[in-house]
C-alpha cells in the first residue's frame, strides 16, 4: 500500500510538468471500480427497446432499431425535465412483468467496459405499477436476470428501489410497504437500500419525511437525490427530515460553506454524477466549473458515478478522465476516489476488505504496465 502510494506520488510529481492523458486513460481502464449511482432505465439500449417493441408492436411500422431511435426522437438532453421525458419513453415499453427480464440486457458489457466490479442501481416501479403491473412479479424477473449476471460474470450488482417523489406521499409509502413484504419473503434478494428520485421541484424532504423514518425503523437502508436541481435549503431539509446514509448529487452544496462542513463532518458521501449535472445544467455549463474539485479539497466524501450512461452516452471511465483532463485530479486523488465508490457502498465488510485489496493488486500491475515502475 505504501509501495503503492509512494509510486503514484511519483507518478504525480513528474506528471507537474507534463500530464499525459493517454496514459491515464490506459491506466483508468484497467482498475477495478464500483458505481453506486445510476438508474437502470438509463441502460436500456435502442436494442432492446426494439425486442420490447416487436414484442409489443408498439411502433409496427419501425422495423430496426435506428429507425425507432428516430422515431421516438431519442437524442441531446439538456435538462433534468427533458430527462425525465426519456426516461419515460422508456420505461413505456415495458408493458408485462416478463419485459423486466430485459431491462439489464446491457448491463455485463457495461460493467466489463468499465472494470465495475460492483454496482448499485436504481429501479423505479412507480409508473410500472399504474400501469397495472405487479411489483415481485417486476422486481422477481429482473432479480433473476441479474442473478444470472452475476453468476455469469463474477460481478455483483445490487438493486435500489427508487420510491419516487413524483406521485406524492402515499405513492412512496405504497412502494416502501412493497419493498418490506418483499424482503420479508426473499432472503436471498439483491434489493439493497430505497432511495427518493424523480423530480425535486414536486415534493419537498419534510413530506417525505414519515416515509424515510419508517424505512429506516424497517433497518432498510436509505439514500436520496438532493440538490440537484434545487439549492441549499432542499439539502439542509434532506439532511435533517431524512437523514439518508448518502446524498445522490448535492450539485448545489458549493454555495453554503456551512452546508459543505456538514457533510465533511458527518462523513456524507455525495454520489457525483459530473457529465450529468453538465448536461441538465443547472448549476454549471463547463465540466472545469464542477464543484467536485472544491468538495474533494474541502474533505468531503466524493464518489463519482454515471447517472444515466446510455441516455447521455457516456461511460465510468470517461468520467475519470473528466477529472484528470478538466478538473487537474492527480493520479493519487483518482484512486481515494475510487476507494471511497466502494467503502460509500452497501457492500458488506468483508467484500470491502476483499475489493480494496483486489484494486491495491491491480495498482500494482497497472502502474507497472502504464507508467513502467
Ligand atoms: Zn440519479
Amino acid at each position: 500500500m505504501d509501495n503503492i502510494s509512494s509510486k503514484l506520488e511519483r507518478i504525480d510529481q513528474q506528471e507537474l510538468s507534463q500530464r499525459n492523458p493517454q496514459a491515464f486513460s490506459e491506466f483508468i481502464s484497467l482498475l477495478p471500480k464500483a458505481e453506486i449511482h445510476l438508474h437502470v432505465e438509463a441502460l436500456v439500449t435502442p436494442k432492446s427497446l426494439h425486442a420490447l417493441n416487436q414484442r409489443h408492436q408498439l411502433y409496427p411500422e419501425c422495423k430496426t432499431s435506428d429507425e425507432l431511435k428516430n422515431k421516438l426522437d431519442l437524442k441531446e438532453i439538456h435538462d433534468l425535465n427533458e430527462m425525465i421525458d426519456q426516461f419515460i419513453k422508456v420505461q413505456s415499453f415495458f408493458r408485462e412483468e416478463e419485459d423486466f427480464a430485459l431491462i439489464d440486457q446491457h448491463i455485463p458489457e457495461y460493467m466489463k467496459n468499465n472494470q465495475i466490479t460492483y454496482m448499485e442501481m436504481h429501479f423505479a416501479p412507480s409508473s410500472f405499477l399504474r400501469n397495472g403491473l405487479n411489483f415481485n412479479g417486476m422486481v422477481s424477473n429482473f432479480e433473476n436476470e441479474v442473478n444470472n449476471i452475476c453468476r455469469e460474470t463474477g460481478r455483483d450488482v445490487r438493486i435500489i428501489i427508487d420510491l419516487s417523489r413524483t406521485f406524492g406521499v402515499d405513492n412512496a409509502m405504497n412502494n416502501l410497504n412493497f419493498v418490506k413484504s418483499y424482503l420479508d419473503s426473499h432472503n436471498d434478494s439483491r434489493i439493497i437500500a430505497v432511495g427518493l428520485g424523480g423530480s425535486e421541484k414536486t415534493g419537498t424532504p419534510k413530506e417525505y419525511g414519515p416515509v424515510f423514518k419508517q424505512a429506516q425503523q424497517w433497518r432498510i437502508k436509505t439514500v436520496a437525490h438532493g440538490g440537484e436541481d434545487s439549492g441549499p435549503e432542499q439539502m439542509w431539509s434532506t439532511l435533517k427530515e431524512l437523514n439518508p446514509l448518502r446524498i445522490g448529487h448535492g450539485t448545489c452544496s458549493f454555495q453554503d460553506e456551512k452546508l459543505m462542513d456538514t457533510l465533511r463532518d458527518r462523513a456524507i458521501p455525495l454520489e457525483i454524477c459530473p457529465t450529468s449535472n453538465v448536461i441538465t445544467g443547472k448549476f454549471m455549463k463547463k465540466m472545469s466549473e464542477h464543484p467536485i474539485r472544491t468538495y474533494y479539497d474541502r474533505g468531503m466524501v466524493v464518489t463519482l458515478n454515471t447517472d444515466d450512461p446510455v441516455i447521455f452516452g457516456i461511460e465510468l471511465n470517461h468520467e475519470y478522465n473528466n477529472l484528470y483532463i478538466h478538473l487537474n485530479f492527480t493520479l493519487q486523488e483518482i484512486v481515494q476516489i475510487i476507494r471511497n465508490g466502494y467503502t460509500s457502498s452497501f457492500m458488506s465488510e468483508q467484500d470491502k476488505v476483499k475489493s480494496l485489496e483486489l484494486l491495491d493488486k491491480t495498482l500494482e500491475k497497472a502502474i507497472k504496465q502504464v507508467y513502467k515502475i
